[in-house]
């Protein structure tokens, strides 16, 4: 287990300057995560229209896995339809508990988180903006717990 395979500098990178960091007003979706495992929490907010994610932000505090997935993944979504948004969480989902190498190829610049497959225990820190992102495009206002 070698931890650089972890924490490669993109990641530390995204983790001191997380890009999308902040809340958007009047959002049209937003919803709350959190993963007691760790203690990571985050508030994903969105701009939607024409089932598109126009923009996205989010705020909150966590490990460094958990901050550079979600500034990694808002990055990903700017621009992306609701299914291919999810479409991409079942890649990167399959890519990190299914070791499934042809979803990692298609992950693109998310690919830099598939070290944590070898740390089961982080894996939820890396998911957590993804589960977060399904439950505002479902308008589910109550918070989502990875647990
Ligand atoms: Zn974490």
């Amino acid at each position: 287990m070698d931890l650089k395979n972890l924490y490669q500098e993109v990641i530390l990178d995204h983790n001191r300057n997380p890009h999308n960091y902040g809340a958007i007003e009047n959002a049209d979706a937003s919803a709350k995560g959190y993963n007691p495992l760790c203690g990571d929490k985050i508030t994903l907010s969105l701009s939607v229209s024409e089932d598109k994610i126009q923009d996205a932000k989010f705020e909150g505090c966590g490990c460094a896995i958990s901050t550079a997935s979600a500034s990694l993944m808002t990055d990903y979504l700017k621009g992306k339809s609701f299914s291919e948004a999810h479409d991409m969480f079942e890649l990167f989902h399959n890519a990190i508990t299914k070791n499934d190498v042809e979803a990692e190829k298609a992950l693109g610049k998310l690919s830099v988180l598939t070290g944590v497959k070898e740390f089961p225990a982080r894996v939820k820190c890396a998911t957590l903006a993804w589960h977060t992102l399904e439950a505002a495009l479902e308008q589910n206002e109550q918070m989502v717990s990875t647990e």
